[in-house]
């Protein structure tokens, strides 16, 4: 829609988050991240060839780092294996990065075996805990892989969202753990990994399992057995070990389908009670109207027979 939703002449200096009072569905208008580059989109696949601001020597095409893995080099140079940038087109001013998971175009985050997931992982926590320090009221990770998840750079990499308010997702999430606190005592997840039954995909320090109101056809969550709240105190180790397996398992049952990943922790200012976990949710369908209109998901596959096919494609090494 030219003339509607791009604008060349706005700078990328983010957007600018509104709430529609009649629904209280929020909205960041950021008509500077029309500019943003894509090698994705249809005119690059045929044949344009912007360089990759992500790739290893690319340095100099993102803004400078703020935090990085490197055995050597200095900021801003090659030799890094994990790079944290400000978004240059970011959604939210100062609150929206970039975290590169390899200087390898083509490594997505399974192909980096557990100890290179580990040091994302890490990267991951360090950046949320930034974010809450410097006074985000949330902090929102999420990876975009492919066109159809709505990702715009195929180079693997994760986007931090901290927002000023806790989103109505993560909000509507913690209303239910403390209803389900005042009703019958406990955390309503601890209670879902408990009850999971054959919705169950692996069973270890880390629970993965499909939700019986699963959104997305191989929608599949993870979160630690043990209750913790926030990610900033998580055991890192054995979500390595469970996410790649899970991204393998995901690929694997969906014929390498988009993927959304997005992972909830507890706000900067947690009352009631929560739990930390990650949402995996493949793209097979798009959204459409029931989801739009009503906010209800229709899915076409039975939630216990997905997680039959996640358990058949999960990998025993
Ligand atoms: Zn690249
Ligand atoms: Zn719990
Ligand atoms: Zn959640």
């Amino acid at each position: 829609m030219r003339g509607v939703t791009t604008n060349d002449e706005h700078t990328a200096s983010g957007g600018e988050l509104r709430r529609n009072p009649v629904n209280g569905k929020l909205t960041i208008v950021a008509p500077g991240r029309a500019a943003r580059p894509s090698d994705l989109h249809a005119a690059a696949a045929a044949g344009a060839t912007d360089p990759c601001p992500f790739c290893a020597g690319n340095e100099a095409l993102t803004p400078p780092e703020v935090d990085a893995v490197r055995p050597g080099g200095g900021p801003d140079s090659s030799g890094w294996r994990i790079r944290v940038v400000p978004n240059k087109y970011p959604a939210l001013a100062g609150m929206h990065e970039v975290i590169v998971h390899s200087p390898d175009h083509e490594a997505e985050l399974e192909d980096l075996g557990d100890e290179g997931l580990l040091e994302v992982l890490e990267v991951w926590r360090r950046r949320i805990a930034a974010q809450l320090d410097a006074g985000a009221a949330a902090a929102t990770l999420i990876v975009n892989r492919g066109p159809g998840a709505g990702a715009s750079l195929s180079h693997p990499h994760a986007q931090l969202l901290g927002t000023p308010v806790v989103p109505p997702l993560l909000l509507d999430e913690l209303l239910e753990f403390e209803r389900f606190r005042n009703r019958y005592g406990g955390c309503v997840l601890c209670a879902e990994i408990d009850g999971v039954g054959d919705r169950v995909v692996h069973a270890g320090d880390i629970a993965a399992w499909v939700p019986a109101a699963a959104r997305f056809p191989g929608e599949l969550w993870l979160a630690p057995k043990i209750h913790e709240p926030d990610v900033r105190r998580a055991d890192l180790r054995p979500l390595a070990g469970a996410l790649r397996r899970a991204l393998v398992a995901v690929d694997a049952a969906t014929g390498g389908a988009a993927l959304n990943l997005w992972l909830h922790t507890a706000p900067a200012e947690l009352r009631g009670t929560y739990h930390w976990h990650l949402e995996l949710a493949p793209r097979l369908s798009s959204i459409a109207g029931l989801e739009l209109g009503a906010d209800i998901a229709l899915v076409t596959v039975e939630p216990e027979a997905a997680a039959e096919a996640l358990r058949a494609s999960w990998p025993q090494g």
